[in-house]
């Protein structure tokens, strides 16, 4: 069939999840009506890698004019955004002197409970489908109206973990690639290593599992190898909200431009998952991710890939540990 490519011949990433607004609390400041959702990060994030993203989702009559702009600005095809009568999906969220820990204050999902999607036309075509976190009963809406996928990525969180489990588990095992932060697969798996329980959620189904670890980095979890790649570590953290659904924009938009699923370009896309999540945390909403280059793009891989990089040993060194170690045995 025919993939719905861009003029280059790279493949959109059709994308369900939330777009709403946000308010977010930090121990240096407080700031309402920022333009949120895990769709809305998604498409930021995957038009920094320069993947074009097909939007599915709903706002209210209150979403601002120019939060549309935004999403436009960073490539998204936004057929698929409804517009319902009432107020958009309302998530706040606290952080703490420690980053990795949030308390979300509330979640309101106003016109998200009664959107049901319906997938324009060009969208049905999409072979790369990123079902970002929302109700899991969307995102099997949503994948049910995908004709042919050629690679199935899902995203979650406790929420759905907590009230909407069989649907989830249902919505998975459909799944190529699963992304997930450490707590939640303990929680989905009920395992208490994220490792161990990542292998789990393999024997469901998907090729890989990424266990998302917040200023730690990544894991990817494949069913022929493991790779850990950490953090970019930034000198200035403003909110770390949506870094998750960023890392997800990098990691999909990568695999959708090279159309590659072996395991070495899995830890590629990995890479840049971490990469453009670094980028995120710079500032609120998506204003980091809106004004990143491709020089600076390249500029953090690099970095990364110094930082993690080191040579393998020196036979002479090798060849003197196993005489220490010879020494040191038992006689
Ligand atoms: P992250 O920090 O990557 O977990 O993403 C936070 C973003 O996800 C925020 O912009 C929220 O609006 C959105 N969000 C928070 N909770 C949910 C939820 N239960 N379902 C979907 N999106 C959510």
């Amino acid at each position: 069939m025919n993939a719905t490519t861009t003029s280059d011949g790279a493949a959109s990433v059709l994308c369900i999840g939330t777009v709403g607004i946000d308010e977010v609390e930090t121990p240096y400041s407080h700031v309402t009506n920022l333009l949120g959702g895990s769709a809305s990060y998604f498409a930021a994030a995957a038009g920094v890698v320069g993947a074009p993203t097909q939007l599915v989702s709903v706002i209210g009559d209150d979403f601002p004019e120019e939060f549309a702009a935004t999403l436009g600005a960073s490539g998204a095809d936004v057929a698929g955004l409804a517009r319902l009568p009432g107020q958009c999906f309302r998530w706040g969220g606290r952080y703490h002197s420690d980053w990795n820990e949030r308390d979300t204050t509330y979640t309101d999902l106003n016109v998200l409970a009664q959107f049901d999607p319906v997938l324009p036309d060009h969208f049905r075509e999409a072979r790369y489908v990123f079902l970002a976190n929302t109700d899991p009963k969307l995102q099997a809406k949503a994948l049910d109206q995908v004709r042919d996928p050629e690679l199935v990525i899902i995203d979650s969180m406790n929420l759905w973990i907590d009230i909407a489990r069989h649907a989830l588990h249902d919505v998975l095992a459909r799944a190529d690639v699963v992304l997930m932060n450490d707590g939640e697969i303990r929680q989905y798996t009920g395992v208490g290593s994220a490792i161990r329980g990542a292998r789990a959620i393999l024997d469901q189904g998907p090729q890989a599992v990424i266990v998302k670890r917040g200023e730690h980095g990544a894991t990817l979890v494949h069913k022929e190898g493991l790779f850990l790649c950490p953090a970019v570590p930034v000198e200035s953290v403003v909110d770390p909200t949506g870094a998750g659904d960023s890392f997800a924009g990098g990691f999909v938009g990568h695999l959708a431009l090279t159309r590659d699923h072996s395991l070495a370009n899995l830890r590629r896309a990995t890479a840049h998952g971490c990469v453009v999540a670094s980028f995120t945390v710079e500032d609120f909403s998506v204003r980091r991710l809106a004004r990143v280059t491709p020089a600076e793009l390249v500029a953090r891989y690099r970095e990364l890939r110094d930082l993690t990089q080191f040579d393998d040993l020196d036979p002479i060194h090798v060849a003197n540990v196993s005489v220490g170690h010879h020494r040191a045995g038992p006689t």
